[in-house]
């Protein structure tokens, strides 16, 4: 039923976008006088060898996490090197000390896992990649907690195993359920304070349905949790919707929301030289978040057109920011 495993995936352009915007979520929310209970859904394997075999055969990394910090360090070597005033009509290069706070955030956590990395700021020396629990986990403090669900089997035994070893005790825990339908029972939570992460990988059609349900019946039960979900923009009616509904379900229950999306290549199909029909991979992914904090939108701003001049491929690249509410 699953063949999706996200360490095919880890590091690409979604990845930074969504754990960009988690990090600083994760900042904002946790560690405060009243504890947060953060619920994501879907875990996956919570840790990925960037030197791996998926991560090597997809190539996705290199269109992301790599991109991204080879472009920067690859300006901040030339500055170096050529000191002189770049030329007035040359677009302003980002070196990663130019990063704005939400980057300089999502660098950090890059450089904790990555000593030789965090030393010669070179991007080849990028060897793991943090999941989304491993991000979160950092953040929490006190009381917080974290509830973790994985439901594929191999993917649950390495975020078991992965989760063991930061000896995090009851803080963290992980099961293997279906992150739809445990959600329920979690909300509300006991202190009233929740950060929802939805994270599909909308193998299946019916994912979308059940994510714009899920955060329906959720906002029911708890209207002031902050609820984040990540979508694929790809050519496919029920993808298209998604935000849409997530709209319309903020706006009826009179929630504030934030919807961000980072666009790095056209969506149009190719053909190679053997005039074979090439497809573009995953162009576009968004965020959509209710209840985000005040502060989200003014980092965003800051943080998406950096993502463009940093990972864009081609003149589509660009970024959509609304909010409402
Ligand atoms: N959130 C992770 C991160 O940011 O590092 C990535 C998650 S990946 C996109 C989606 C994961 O959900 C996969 O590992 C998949 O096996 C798992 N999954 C699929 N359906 C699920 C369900 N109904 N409940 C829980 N996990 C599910």
């Amino acid at each position: 039923m699953f063949s999706y495993r996200h360490a095919f995936h880890a590091g690409n352009h979604a990845d930074v976008l969504k754990h960009t915007i988690l990090i600083a979520l994760c900042k904002y929310l946790c560690g405060k006088d009243t504890a947060l209970s953060v619920i994501d859904t879907h875990a996956g394997a919570g840790l990925y060898r960037l030197d791996g075999d998926y991560t090597e055969t997809s190539g996705e990394a290199k269109e992301g996490v790599f991109k991204l910090f080879q472009a920067s360090h690859e300006t901040a070597v030339q500055q170096i090197q050529t000191p002189a005033r770049p030329k007035k009509e040359a677009p302003k290069a980002i070196t990663p000390d130019d990063f704005c706070p939400a980057l300089q955030d999502y660098a950090l956590v890059l450089r904790g896992l990555n000593p030789k990395f965090a030393e010669t700021g070179d991007a080849s020396q990028l060897k793991i990649y943090p999941g989304s629990p491993f991000i979160t986990q950092q953040f929490l403090e006190g009381r917080d907690k974290l509830k973790l669900f994985e439901l594929h089997p191999t993917d649950f035994k390495s975020l078991s195993g992965n989760i063991a070893q930061l000896g995090a005790g009851r803080q963290v825990s992980v099961a293997r359920e279906d992150g739809f339908e445990s959600l329920k029972t979690f909300l509300p939570p006991p202190s009233r304070r929740a950060m929802v992460f939805c994270d599909p990988s909308y193998e299946m059609k019916s994912d979308y349905a059940r994510v714009s349900a899920c955060m329906a019946d959720a906002v029911k039960r708890f209207a002031t949790g902050t609820y984040v979900v990540w979508y694929p923009v790809i050519p496919r009616p029920e993808a298209h919707d998604l935000p849409r509904k997530l709209k319309t379900l903020a706006v009826k229950a009179s929630r504030p929301w934030l919807n961000a999306v980072l666009t790095v290549k056209s969506s149009k199909l190719t053909t190679d030289d053997e005039g074979d029909v090439v497809r573009p991979g995953l162009p576009a992914s968004g965020m959509f978040v209710i209840n985000p904090p005040h502060t989200l939108k003014a980092q965003l701003q800051l943080a998406l057109p950096q993502m463009v001049t940093l990972l864009g491929q081609d003149r589509n690249a660009g970024f959509t920011l609304d909010s409402g509410g």
